[in-house]
């Protein structure tokens, strides 16, 4: 039996801060919260005592969306994340190119302001790694840059029509440039040679680590299935699990292929029932099905209600009435749906999607949209309507380099204020859960925490704010990132009552103490799984 005192801390939960400062836990759960002496009564001697030294003790921070998993295959390949300057992305990619043996070169993470709103080049890339193919992600994952020998491999010339879900970027003559968006990336990424699953797994411990250390407890493979170069990450995930290797609570959401119709629903339905069933018993929940319904803004691939300048709607990859079919057969077999949704007209196409649902099967699921970057005024009440949960990115709502340099130009400034509307969604009565995108964007909470309540970016404190009308209160931010994400991903209540799953994280101070300026100064100092402490 062992029993953890947690002592010295502030201690915050359910959405206020706790009249306690100290978290008493045995074999895994939460046995206790008062005053120091009433848990160590409660407790007994003999349990180990960790001191939070004054800082913040919260529910593990839940991330509801991200990519650990291609995050962990990109650190395997040719990895540009955090490449500064063109130079930069240059000297990674021939310096990779160099010292690699295999027949691709993959990888990315590029950053697209680096480059014309038109991306970069094949012959760029030429220059780079010669004639063999090479085939790179950019950060969003939402584009990928192909070289002369990768389009040449997939038979792209200018005689190649778009994808229905994606574009070629072209010259004036028509003829390819190496800018693939959104499903136009499937025209090479089936070519590329798999990684190996050992591989993929030794990766993604490593990464699921550092996520435990930022005190991320609980999480959300945002998408299980083979996409843009990536495989399955489920076969990883079981692996680590197989081998009792993978510490946090790891759930994932099963990618609906772009190619389903509707005399594939049903057995789609059975399939994912089945794999839900099969990964659960290992101890992976995903009785959740990923729906990838836009792009984004910044490639005009966001599917917006108002065009872009150039008269374009964006890019909508399931129709409307796909969606009330697809979607209420999977809340009627146990499955909920977790939607991509970016743009105002894909939010409100997935809402009708979530309307053709009897209540009662919806209520058994925690159906959810993330990204939520514009919302038509009147879909904002639909989502406490329909027990649609808001899977909130916080890190994007400020105003940073892409979103002033790329963003706003396309949508129009007197939309600044219209972005992320997440005051808006709690003020409608919207359960709010939040997660990173990792690796698009930093899987620190305290970062995303601190967008949410200033709307500014980190370190930022003169910017001014996207939105600020839209900024959560601290206190609603940290709900939505513990209590809120464990709500919708089934991984416990997220707060710190006894009864409750022992997943903690310990801040090395008390943001509610300080101004919100500095918030993103705060730091993980300790995070504990199910009792122990994993991260110190
Ligand atoms: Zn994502």
């Amino acid at each position: 039996m062992s029993s953890l005192l947690v002592t010295d801390g502030i201690l915050f939960s359910a959405g206020t801060v706790l009249d306690a400062d100290s978290v008493g836990v045995r074999d895994g759960r939460i046995v206790a919260v008062g005053s120091r002496r009433e848990v160590r009564d409660a407790l007994g001697t003999d349990a180990d005592e960790l001191d939070a030294r004054g800082g913040l003790v919260t529910p593990g921070f839940v991330d509801a969306h991200l990519h650990l998993g291609g995050g962990a295959v990109d650190a395997l390949r040719c990895d540009l994340s955090g490449a500064a300057t063109l130079a930069e992305v240059d000297e990674r990619i021939r310096s990779f190119a160099a010292g690699a043996t295999a027949a691709w070169i993959v990888g990315g993470g590029w950053d697209p302001t680096l480059f014309p709103p038109s991306g970069p080049t094949a012959a760029h890339l030429d220059s780079l790694v010669g004639d063999r193919p090479a085939f790179l992600l950019d950060a969003d994952h939402h584009g990928a840059w192909a070289n002369s020998a990768a389009l040449a491999a997939a038979s792209i010339d200018r005689d190649t029509p778009d994808p229905s879900d994606g574009r070629l970027e072209r010259a004036p003559d028509g003829s390819p440039t190496g800018a693939l968006r959104e499903g136009a990336m499937q025209l090479v990424s089936p070519l590329i040679p798999p990684n190996d699953t050992d591989d993929i797994a030794r990766a993604l411990l490593e990464v699921s680590r550092s996520a435990l250390a930022a005190g991320i407890t609980g999480w959300q493979e945002a998408a299980l299935g083979v996409y843009a170069g990536y495989p399955d990450f489920s076969h990883a995930y079981l692996a680590l699990l197989r081998d009792g290797a993978l510490v946090g609570r790891a759930t994932g959401a099963i990618w609906v292929p772009r190619d389903l119709t509707a005399a594939g629903i049903d057995a789609f339905v059975a399939e994912t029932v089945d794999r839900a069933r099969v990964n659960s018993a290992a101890g992976f929940p995903t009785r959740t099905a990923k729906l990838m319904l836009d792009g984004i803004v910044e490639t005009r691939t966001a599917h917006l209600c108002h065009p872009y300048p150039d008269g374009s709607h964006g890019l909508s990859y399931f129709a409307p009435d796909l969606v009330q079919q697809l979607v209420p057969a999977l809340n009627a077999a146990g499955i909920a749906v977790h939607v991509h949704a970016l743009g105002d007209a894909a939010v409100h196409d997935a809402l009708d999607g979530f309307a053709a649902v009897p209540s009662a099967d919806r209520s058994r699921v925690r159906n959810h949209i993330a990204h939520l970057e514009l919302i038509a005024p009147d879909d904002v009440a639909r989502f406490a309507a329909l027990e649609v949960t808001a899977n909130c990115q916080p890190y994007w709502a400020c105003a940073n380099a892409l979103v002033r340099q790329v963003t706003l130009p396309l949508l129009g400034r007197e939309r600044a204020d219209d972005l992320y509307p997440f005051a808006a969604l709690r003020e409608a009565g919207a359960r709010l859960a939040m997660g990173s995108d990792w690796p698009v964007s930093t899987f620190d909470p305290w970062l995303g925490v601190h967008v949410a309540v200033t709307r500014r970016p980190p370190g930022e404190a003169d910017a001014e704010p996207l939105g600020a009308a839209q900024s959560l209160p601290l206190e609603t931010a940290l709900d939505a990132y513990t209590r809120g994400s464990a709500d919708l991903l089934g991984i416990g209540p997220g707060v710190l009552e006894p009864g409750a799953a022992a997943d903690l994280a310990i801040a090395d101070r008390n943001p509610f103490a300080g101004a919100a300026a500095g918030i993103h100064e705060t730091r993980n100092r300790a995070t504990v799984v199910a009792g122990e402490v994993v991260a110190v």
